[in-house]
């Protein structure tokens, strides 16, 4: 089966390993101006803090992404998948009080630390109402991840580095630039809006801004949160983000983003740090918070992969593995990740 991958961020180079593994023939075209999976922070944390809920489909997901990120590592010979301690310094009294009550709850007990005392009084500067450990957290380096599975592709002769047009697209025979494909999938993240096939989708692009801060004292042996994450990475740095701006797609970075974010990390330190680089990507957000996924109603050979959101990195390898399962095997995709939810949109 011949298939052609528009886009090589997280989806599409999840996707692309999926259908290598299942004997496909893949190309993959990016034209490299890759502004969410290599922006990211790349932490794949369980938990929804805000809420203290556990993420979607977090059982499932995470032991499959652990099992697949050491594949790619191994294949493009770079380490780049981290395992992670997330303390949550909580905001309230009333939420150390969730955390209690979950910790021992049988689907938060394996991500959730039971507080210890060293947790309720850990020293730090801004522990108030106590922290507590998220367990199963890591992190992707996403500098490493995007620049390894790229250099991958290229090796094999897979990857075009260039602007997929889609004037030259025959949705039908699935035929683009004369080469015919069994299909054609679209993991094009924020610009999955200009997509004409899947225009009537109610993709959002939500930009986001991430701070790369260099710091001596910042204690740095786990990734600490509240209001925002701080990520060591090694060497003093750490990255601090994010913010978030509804609706524009714009990537350049603001000052009032970068006082939002150095607002927030005074929750968590008021040690002293220097911006070593300061970044906006957009991510592709869907109202209801859940992937986009599926065969275009009219073009079954059209297949949109997008609306990873927040949580890419966590998401990717299964859905994508989903995905391919069910273009090749017929197996049904997620309900609530399948796109048929937005047929409705399609002639409105
Ligand atoms: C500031 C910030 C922080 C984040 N932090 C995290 C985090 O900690 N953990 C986490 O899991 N997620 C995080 N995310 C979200 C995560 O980045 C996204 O969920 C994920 O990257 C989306 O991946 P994607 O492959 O769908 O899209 P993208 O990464 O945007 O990839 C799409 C690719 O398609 C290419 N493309 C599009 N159109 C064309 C075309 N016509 N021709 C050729 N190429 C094309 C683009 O250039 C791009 O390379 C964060 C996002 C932001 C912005």
């Amino acid at each position: 089966m011949k298939v052609l991958v528009v886009g090589c961020g997280v989806a599409g180079i999840c996707l692309t390993h999926e259908l290598l593994r299942a004997g496909c023939e893949v190309q993959v075209i990016d034209n490299n101006k890759n502004v969410s999976s290599a922006v990211a922070a790349g932490i794949i944390n369980p938990l929804v803090f805000r809420r203290m809920t556990l993420s979607w489909r977090v059982s499932e997901l995470i032991p499959f992404a652990y099992s697949r990120y050491p594949e790619m590592e191994q294949l493009t010979n770079t380490s780049f998948f981290h395992p992670l301690v997330i303390r949550r310094l909580f905001a309230s009294e009333q939420e150390a009080e969730f955390w209690k009550k979950k910790q021992v709850q049988d689907d938060y007990s394996a991500y959730m630390e039971l507080l210890t005392e060293e947790d309720l009084h850990f020293p730090l500067e801004q522990n108030t109402f106590g922290t507590g450990r998220v367990k199963q957290a890591s992190y992707i380096d996403t500098d490493s991840f995007m620049r390894a599975n790229k250099d991958y592709f290229r090796s094999k002769g897979m990857l075009s580095e260039s602007i997929f047009d889609h004037d030259e697209l025959d949705p039908v025979q699935a035929v683009y630039k004369g080469i015919t494909y069994d299909y054609i999938l679209f993991a094009e993240g924020k610009d999955g809006k200009y997509n004409p096939f899947f225009a009537y989708l109610p993709l959002q692009q939500t930009k986001g801004e991430v701070l790369t801060i260099q710091s001596a004292t910042i204690y740095s042996q786990e990734s600490l949160n509240r209001k925002c994450f701080l990520l060591p990475t090694g060497d003093n740095l750490f990255k601090v983000g994010s913010t978030y701006t509804w609706n524009t797609d714009d990537t350049v970075p603001t000052e009032e983003g970068k006082q939002t974010i150095a607002a927030n990390l005074k929750s968590i330190t008021s040690e002293p740090y220097t911006i070593v680089e300061h970044r906006a990507g957009v991510r592709p957000t869907v109202p209801d918070r859940r992937p986009m996924l599926g065969r275009h109603p009219e073009f079954p050979k059209m297949v949109v992969a997008n609306g990873l959101g927040t949580k890419g990195y966590m998401l990717a390898p299964l859905l994508m593995h989903e995905l391919v399962n069910h273009l090749l095997n017929g197996t049904e995709i997620d309900e609530e990740s399948h796109i048929s939810r937005f047929e409705y949109l399609m002639n409105s």
